[in-house]
């Protein structure tokens, strides 16, 4: 999973514009939804992938053990600093373990998708 970070922080997927420079594989760089295959729609954007049900389960499970803290759905910059979140709920930032809990449920969601 930590190679899939380290990738998805530097760009390195081989998804999307990847495939633009490539003759003939240009059409693999669009998703079947017609946005480019970046994994950023990949990840949180794409309405064909299942990614909106799958965020909504990794939701569901932080509410259920989370009574203090919002659930903050990850876009891209988020997934990008991962390993950086603090969570904070008015002006209280979250204890350590909180903020773990929250980059181990994201983590595992992202790498599900
Ligand atoms: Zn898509």
């Amino acid at each position: 999973m930590k190679d899939f970070i380290w990738k998805l922080i530097h760009n390195y997927h081989k998804v999307g514009n990847w495939f633009k420079r490539i003759p003939n594989w240009q059409d693999k760089a669009i998703c079947e939804c017609g946005e480019v295959e970046i994994m950023d729609h990949i990840l949180t954007e794409c309405r064909l992938n299942k990614s909106k049900d799958i965020w909504q389960e990794a939701e569901k499970i932080w509410k259920e053990n989370n009574k203090n803290f919002k659930w903050t759905k990850p876009d891209a910059n988020i997934l990008r600093e991962l390993g950086a979140v603090k969570l904070k709920e008015r002006d209280k930032i979250a204890p350590n373990w909180i903020n773990e809990r929250y980059i181990e449920i994201v983590a595992e969601t992202t790498w599900m998708i």
